[in-house]
């Protein structure tokens, strides 16, 4: 049998909330004119990964929290490293990382919303059969 991965890693490496081993986004976060598209099912253990429309709206305030992290972060990193810039630098410095890790944020609060509403399952259950979205409204 085999062992249950790691949430941690599971989260950092942007795999499928129920299964922990397929690919959750169709490309990497960088990858601008796809940047937040996730896969509709895991290609390991095919459950979808939207339950309801707009189920990832939520995300948002994951990735407000995120931003004010790595905002803070960056500020308290800057006042440590550099004592002596002055408050426009910071305000730079601090925009500056802030945007530049924001496909990264956006990408990570999807996940991590994921993974606080969809339960890990294993890689597969006995007797699952996946429903397709077309397959649903018919
Ligand atoms: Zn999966």
């Amino acid at each position: 049998m085999e062992s249950k991965p790691s949430l941690l890693g599971s989260i950092l490496h942007m795999r499928c909330p129920y299964c922990r081993k397929g690919r959750f986004y169709v490309s990497h976060p960088y990858d601008l004119k796809r940047a937040g598209d996730n896969l509709e099912e895991c290609p390991v253990c095919h459950r979808a990964y939207s339950v309801e429309y707009g189920f990832y709206m939520g995300a948002m305030y994951v990735s407000y929290a995120l931003s004010v992290a790595v905002g803070l972060g960056a500020y308290l990193l800057t006042r440590w490293l550099f004592p002596s810039v002055t408050m426009g630098w910071q305000i730079v410095i601090v925009g500056g990382v802030t945007l530049a890790v924001a496909p990264l944020m956006y990408a990570y609060s999807k996940i991590i919303y994921g993974y606080i509403f969809l339960p890990y399952k294993g890689p597969s259950d006995p007797g699952y059969r996946p429903v397709r979205r077309a397959d649903a409204w018919k």
